[in-house]
């Protein structure tokens, strides 16, 4: 019998995207169908999510929802089973799936995401019966912040009928953005009074959503190993340290994996010149054509981008800083983000600075972000803190050399290029200790080096290349751990 596991979210590709976490969320039906899991996605009803979608079919109503009416759907997600929470007071809004128009996150998120919370233990403990058989779930696994409250729900009011609990996965795909509300809103989440507790969904006063479900989740994961033990400090846990560092063995990471179906440069037809491993002299035409869509000079120098948002987070202040050095030892720099205001600006007014060396677009173009990849020669992830980053691994399996803060997911995915990981031919990219102008300015320079060695920087590429980060091996520890929580 395959093991039944509700997955719950506020974003999944191609539905819904905001960053990595609809990535992820969108490649897990398919990275666990062949470990024996039956994966079914629960989303809010978002008017993309509602547009994206065919013929839809009503298999459930609640007169009130923490007190409004709703309706469950059925459909599709890349041919796995879809649910959506159709429920137009809480979602049927123009802007961002968090925010209004204007940037403001909307004042009722914590009724919009404890509802989907509700929704999901209710229907993995069998309340909605679909064709007059009840569907039930064996394990429920919760994204982030939006869905965290679904443990809490399954835990202060059991469902699950015939002598047993469902149990409850969380994973953390930012530690940085964590649902904190005030206290007044307690009353109308539904939960018993015992549920106000430090064992609960209290956090500082208020109602901690995310907090509320690594308190009550059977198991807590993360999306690398490094950032599992990083967040048991106060510079990554965010205020959660302590909690995670008292969940102890209940807490783990999973790397996430990419696409290759997706990010495939052998294949990717947004290139102009598909290559692969053995072919890499092919880059150059990709390289080229990125070169005069971006109006940069044409040389045979490292050409460097960046595809991110503009965040703190990114270390994109620290990438400002270092620009000039980036272009005094020879190199150029594409780079597509969008995000805080003040950086797009600096940004633009590096790039006025060094005409034909920095160029910059503002936007969030999936496009243009696999010909940059496929073009460039190293692409700069200079994070503060990176749960796991995908941008990365794009840049691994099409041999633009990442080079990278050590932290998270970039410790755990690049193999720092020393003497050591050359003389055994197995560097894949450039690590740097601390985001700041020294480390990050010395990380350059050793980059463009080793690119200066073309032997040396081909055996890097075709090393990174042949990394293999699907979700082949994450998958099945996915799976190892629902099957570890069954038993
Ligand atoms: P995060 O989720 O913190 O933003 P990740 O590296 O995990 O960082 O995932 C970011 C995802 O969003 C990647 O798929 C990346 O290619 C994509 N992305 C980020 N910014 C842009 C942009 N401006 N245009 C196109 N894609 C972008």
């Amino acid at each position: 019998m395959p093991l039944k596991v509700l997955s719950v979210a506020s974003e999944a590709v191609p539905l819904v995207k905001t960053g990595g976490l609809a990535d992820v969320v969108g490649a897990l039906p398919a990275a666990l169908a062949g470990h024996g899991v039956e994966m079914t996605t629960l989303l809010p009803g978002y008017p993309s999510v509602l547009k994206g979608l065919g013929r839809l079919r009503a298999v459930h109503a609640w007169d009130s929802l923490l007190g409004v009416p709703a309706r469950l759907l059925t459909g599709k997600i890349g041919g796995y089973p879809l649910l959506v929470l159709d429920a137009p007071a809480l979602y049927a809004r123009d802007g961002a799936p968090y925010a209004d128009a204007a940037g403001q996150d909307w004042a009722d998120n914590w009724q919009r995401f404890s509802a989907l919370g509700r929704a999901a233990a209710d229907i993995a403990g069998g309340a909605v019966a679909s064709r007059g058989k009840v569907q039930k779930f064996d394990l429920v696994h919760a994204h982030d912040w939006q869905a965290a409250m679904a443990p809490a729900y399954l835990h202060f009011a059991p469902y699950g009928g015939e002598g047993g609990r469902v149990p409850s996965i969380v994973t953390i795909h930012n530690m940085a953005f964590q649902g904190w509300f005030g206290a007044e809103v307690f009353p109308r989440l539904g939960l018993p009074r015992e549920a106000w507790s430090i064992d609960g969904v209290e956090y500082h006063g208020g109602l901690g959503m995310l907090k509320a479900g690594l308190a009550c989740a059977d198991a807590v994961t993360t999306v690398s190993p490094t950032y599992a033990r990083e967040i048991r400090s106060a510079a990554f846990g965010m205020g959660l340290e302590g909690l995670i560092v008292a969940r102890g063995r209940a807490v783990s990471g999973i790397l996430n994996g990419i696409d290759a179906a997706q990010w495939n440069p052998a294949s990717d037809p947004a290139l102009v010149s598909p290559y692969d491993a053995r072919k890499l002299e092919r880059r150059k035409a990709n390289k080229r054509a990125l070169e005069a869509e971006f109006g940069l000079e044409a040389d045979d120098g490292p050409l460097f981008i960046v595809v991110t948002r503009l965040t703190w987070q990114k270390g994109m202040d620290v990438l400002l800083e270092v620009l000039d050095h980036l272009v005094g030892i020879g190199g150029r720099l594409a780079l597509l983000g969008s995000g805080d205001a003040a950086i797009e600006q600096a940004l633009h007014a590096a790039a006025a600075r060094h005409p034909g060396r920095v160029a910059v677009r503002i936007g969030y173009d999936e496009a243009l972000s696999h010909r940059m990849q496929g073009g460039g020669d190293a692409i700069l992830v200079p994070s503060r803190f990176e749960p796991c980053g995908l941008t990365q691994l794009y840049g691994l399996a099409y041999g633009c050399i990442p080079v990278v803060a050590r932290t998270g997911g970039l410790a755990d995915t690049v193999i720092d290029a020393n003497p050591a990981a050359l003389a055994a031919g197995v560097a894949t990219g450039i690590q740097f200790d601390g985001v700041h102008y020294d480390a990050f300015s010395a990380a350059l320079t050793r980059t463009v080096d080793l690119y200066g060695h073309a032997e040396q920087w081909r055996a890097i590429q075709k090393n990174a290349m042949k990394c293999d980060f699907s979700w082949k091996a994450s998958g099945q520890a996915y799976a190892d751990l629902y099957r570890a929580l069954m038993a």
